[in-house]
């Protein structure tokens, strides 16, 4: 903060304090001594001057990050742990390149000075959104270590055993908080922390530093009675919903560590209907850990996702980190955290090789236990104690299971599996590469989907925006390079990446499956469905990848730091599961395995056939979402719609009906929203599907559907339907 800002900051706050005074219902929580302001404003004064110099090394990954800038989707899939051991050696060859003469004695510690702090890792976390009212806490993740190549298991790990390092020691913590927007200056007076959870560590409370040797996972927990009060004193014309956090670590003979992030404090529910529940297919909790990506322990992450308004996740952490005890671990996790308020699967997500070539060629699959045991893994034949499927020790050298083998494993569990981001290309470097759609998806006389692969998985990270910054992508820091801060990222549109998934994966294997139908009276030959999955790594508040500290104790950006738009809760999978989600899960299984599901990052939109005219679409009987249904034309039912949306995704703007058939999909018809239901259906709505069905006599085909909504700021949000198969049998 500049000595400007730092006035400017103090007059409001001065302006705000005058105002709210007479509002004051208490005062903050107590812990706060003196010794806190002490602190403060020796780190004001020195935390951010820190950034502005601009070493050699930061130099060189600045150009190393618009190389990467190139690559970004390409590396962005995965997190190339190649990166990592990569990015580690580049530090080390740096460090003796820039040496400058001085006496052995000198240099050989300086330069243990400058390697000790090298290759740390510093994150802080919390919820975008909190929706959860019943929590009247704000999780806020902190984590810490010391060395990342140390827990290595890549070819990076090797370097770690010439590294000394000092223990960190870690002083405390300062928390900010302001209204969010850049209109608005952080405040000198810290947030008070004194009722928070957890917070033991910090020098105000007991006088000593935390010595962190290797690793820090703590999550303090604010009370959001704190923020209130604190922005009611220090800020003029609340409520305010959003704010944005500054998180300071305080480190003894370091800078100060500094992250920022944004937060609605107080958002509305999800929209949703009866019957439904929303959740994510795809997210890496802390069981995924190695020097490029790690996720968050299931403790903080359940926390999070209730205030995501997730009602399930399925943890689906990478074969190249788990072993057999990591797995079983984590079943052990899964049970204590998950209940009826939010339901924990244990999935996994493997590394295979792709048949198309036998060399080199690595794809990755969502693997999903049985909908009736999903506590069973995926047993090896061979050796059925091992029950997870490995994929070597996580080097780029490492071993993977071919597509075929790991599906049949998986379909012999009574499990079922999801291509995941099946055609955004990763790096080459890490050997990934798309699914083929012959080699890969069907079966060897392209009749069926390979046994045990049931979709996949094009939607895949909500992301529209990045940055070179992954402590301050939102430019809350005044001296923040714009540059470095969220940008619109057309590599990234997440509906770019999902519409050339369904374009090169869905559709023609849809038409496939219509077309291997034979005269097959009860369903098409085979059906492949669509999921959604954040493929968040923790990632709270946005997706930040391997910011790691340089030399001088400063946030290295370029290549070993950037975030992108992508959160815990911002696209999922809703299923349908009208007799609840089940004690283990096991419904929410059972409809990802027959497609009873939509894809969403906001608004819902379902369909069905009502056949026996309850008003509703969940009587028996009744042809829903992943269903089938041979009928005449005489006899087909109208198509009942039902949609809901709420004002933080905006109107519906668009309802679009396709039709599949085995020559194709139609082009889409729009189907008119009336405008006082815009922003719910308010019931089902029927739709006569005979002028678009006439064709598809004796064949089967199918439906399928599109939402669109805009909200106030013209951010636009979609749900898709899987389809419903329709067989027109005659007149
Ligand atoms: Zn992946
Ligand atoms: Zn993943």
């Amino acid at each position: 903060m500049s000595l400007n800002s730092s006035r400017e900051s103090k007059v409001e706050s001065r302006k705000s304090s005058v105002e709210s005074r007479s509002t004051i219902r208490k005062n903050p929580p107590a812990c706060h001594s003196e010794r806190t302001q002490a602190c403060h404003s020796e780190r004001t004064q020195a935390c951010h001057s820190e950034r502005s110099e601009e070493s050699p090394f930061v130099s060189r990954v600045r150009f190393l990050s618009v190389s990467r800038r190139l690559g970004r989707t390409a590396i962005t899939i995965c997190r190339a742990r190649f990166l990592a051991s990569l990015g580690m050696t580049a530090i080390t060859v740096f460090a003796f390149g820039s040496t400058p003469a001085w006496s052995q004695q000198e240099m050989v510690s300086q330069l243990k000075e400058k390697v000790s702090k090298a290759g740390v890792f510093f994150r802080a976390d919390a919820p975008r959104v909190l929706r959860n009212s019943n929590d009247p806490c704000l999780p806020l993740y902190l984590e810490i270590i010391n060395g990342v190549e140390k827990t290595a298991h890549t070819t990076g790990a090797g370097l770690s055993q010439y590294i000394t390092r000092e223990p960190l020691k870690l002083l405390g913590l300062n928390l900010f908080v302001k209204p969010a927007g850049a209109g608005r200056q952080f405040v000198a007076d810290l947030l008070p922390l004194g009722e928070s959870k957890d917070f033991s560590f910090d020098a105000r409370s007991n006088g000593q530093p935390l010595t962190i040797t290797d690793r820090m996972k703590k999550t303090l927990e604010v009370p959001r009675e704190s923020i209130d009060t604190y922005l009611r004193q220090h800020f003029i014309g609340g409520p305010f919903h959003a704010v944005d956090l500054w998180v300071s670590f305080r480190l003894e003979g370091w800078p100060t560590q500094d992250f920022y992030l944004r937060v609605d404090l107080n958002a509305p529910p999800l929209p949703s209907l009866p019957g439904w529940y929303r959740g994510d297919v795809h997210y890496h909790c802390g069981y995924t850990d190695n020097p490029a990506e790690r996720g968050y322990p299931l403790s903080v992450t359940k926390q999070t996702a209730l205030h995501a308004g997730l009602d399930w996740l399925i943890l689906t952490d990478h074969s190249t980190d788990l072993s057999v005890e990591r797995y079983a671990q984590e079943l052990q996790e899964v049970q204590k955290y998950r209940d009826g308020r939010l339901m924990l699967i244990r999935g996994e997500e493997i590394t295979t090789a792709s048949s198309k070539q036998t060399l080199l060629t690595t794809v990755h699959m969502l693997a999903l236990p049985s909908p009736d045991n999903p506590e069973k893994g995926f047993p090896n034949p061979s050796h059925p104690q091992e029950d997870v499927i490995l994929s070597g020790d996580g080097s780029v050298a490492s071993a993977a299971l071919p597509i075929k083998e790991a599906l049949s494993r998986i379909a012999a569990a009574g499990g079922f599996a999801y291509a995941a981001h099946p055609f955004d290309p990763i790096s080459p470097l890490m050997r990934g590469g798309s699914w083929d759609l012959d080699a890969d998806f069907l079966a060897p006389e392209g009749k069926q989907l390979q046994a045990g692969l049931v979709g996949l998985e094009p939607w895949n990270r909500a992301t529209m925006a990045t940055a070179d910054d992954a402590r301050d992508p939102y430019c809350l820091h005044r001296d923040a390079d714009p540059e470095a801060c969220f940008q619109p990222d057309s590599q990234a549109n997440q509906y770019a990446r999902l519409e050339k998934g369904i374009e090169l994966g869905w559709r023609p294997l849809l038409q496939r499956g219509l077309q291997a139908s034979g005269d097959s009276t009860h369903a098409p030959g085979f059906k492949v469905f669509l999921a959604a999955g954040s493929d968040a790594h923790g990632d709270f508040n946005y997706e930040a990848t391997l910011d790691v500290v340089d030399f001088l104790g400063k946030p290295s950006r370029g290549l070993s730091g950037y975030a992108e738009d992508n959160a815990l809760g911002k696209i999922s999978t809703v299923v349908y599961a009208p007799e609840g989600m089940g004690p283990k899960g096991e419904n929410i299984l059972r409809a990802l395995k027959s497609g009873r599901s939509v894809l969403s990052n906001g608004p819902l939109l379902i369909a069905g056939l009502e056949r026996n005219s309850h008003g509703s679409l969940g009587d028996s009987g009744d042809v829903g979402i992943g269903d089938s249904l041979a009928v005449s034309l005489g006899h087909l039912p109208p198509l009942q719609l039902a949609w809901v949306s709420s004002a933080e995704f905006g109107p519906i703007e668009s309802i679009r009906l396709i039709v599949g058939s085995q020559e194709g999909e139609s082009q889409p018809q729009e189907i008119p929203v009336p405008a006082s239901r815009q922003m719910a259906s308010g019931g089902l709505i029927p739709v006569d599907l005979r002028p678009f069905l006439g064709k598809n006599r004796g064949v089967w085909g199918y439906i399928r559907l599109e939402a669109r909504t805009r909200n106030a700021t013209g951010e636009e949000f979609r749900c898709y339907t899987n389809p419903v198969w329709l067989e027109i049998t005659g007149d």
